[in-house]
């Protein structure tokens, strides 16, 4: 990937950009990739060398590794920090870097930090749930560990003391419990997410469609239907069916308009991929004006 400077910062900065603190060392799959869609993997491995991100759209990351480096150079007795761990399945290996390990009398408790938005801990995030039950089944294969529990610590970038939302979360530092799955639950989701990026592998090596990114991987929003009034700027009501929406509407003398769900991960590019992409091109080519663009995987 070239990183790009098109604001002119300070070249230090494009340094820090392109410097990796995590590697995946030898390992075929790091975590991360091993959870994400295959078909963000093999475009990406494909397309690596025209990708290109700027510098100045790095900003989270940069403070996410620079707080990573931090914390990794404090240390206290009974936690292991940033350590790489990896491990072979059915041939391959795969890899994972856990941000702390405490050891207690149950077991490790392992804690992940995040670098997100206050939104982002009020809602499931299924994501974290499975990156760190699978921390947990890699700790317990590699170093025969019993895992004791799991926790997000939370940095939250845009917390308010002002939001008095009931699930707002009471501080900008913020712990989550996260559950903890069965041991062979894992060993078999890990399989499978292992299969389908072996297969995809393969088709991509056969030149055959790769398999498609289902809607809660592109981040699909859901269509909704909004009520209007002439000389009113806000919606009245929205609705997820346009029958509700008529109904409201002709009693309140207003219109409907729709709002069409789109894969918001697709249209913002946070695959990285979105350009080399046929599934989100095709996509655009069904929209109201849109054009189809050449398939280009
Ligand atoms: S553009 Fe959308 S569909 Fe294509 S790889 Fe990215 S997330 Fe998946």
């Amino acid at each position: 990937m070239k990183i790009t400077n098109r604001y002119g910062v300070p070249d230090n900065l494009v340094t820090l950009a392109s410097r990796e603190y995590y590697t995946k060392g030898k390992s075929q799959y790091s975590v991360t990739e091993l959870l994400s869609p295959p078909r963000v993997k093999r475009l990406r491995e494909k397309h690596n060398e025209n990708i290109e991100q700027d510098v100045a759209d790095m900003l989270w990351q940069l403070l996410g590794s620079a707080l990573h480096v931090v914390f990794e150079r404090s240390q206290s007795p009974g936690f292991v920090t940033e350590e790489r761990l990896f491990c072979e399945v059915d041939g391959v290996t795969i890899s994972g870097q856990i941000d702390v390990q405490q050891e207690t009398p149950e077991g490790v408790v392992i804690i992940d930090y995040k670098f997100t938005s206050a939104w982002a801990v009020m809602q499931d995030k299924v994501e974290w749930e499975e990156q760190l039950n699978v921390y947990a089944w890699l700790l317990q294969k590699v170093k025969g560990k019993p895992v004791a529990g799991l926790k997000i610590c939370a940095m939250i970038r845009d917390f308010s003391r002002h939001d008095k939302r009931e699930d707002y979360p009471d501080a900008p530092i913020h712990m989550l419990e996260i559950p903890l799955w069965d041991f062979e639950v894992t060993e078999r989701f890990v399989k499978e997410r292992l299969h389908q990026h072996q297969l995809s592998k393969m088709q991509m090596e056969l030149g055959e469609n790769l398999p498609q990114c289902s809607d809660a991987e592109r981040w699909m929003s859901e269509t909704v239907y909004a009520v209007k009034r002439e000389g009113r700027k806000t919606a009245i009501r929205l609705f997820k069916t346009i029958e509700e929406a008529n109904e409201l509407a002709i009693k309140e003398k207003g219109y409907v308009e729709s709002r069409i769900g789109e894969p918001r991960r697709c249209a913002g590019n946070f695959c990285g991929v979105a350009e080399y992409c046929d599934q989100y091109s095709q996509w655009l080519g069904k929209q109201p004006g849109g054009t189809a663009e050449a398939e280009r995987q």
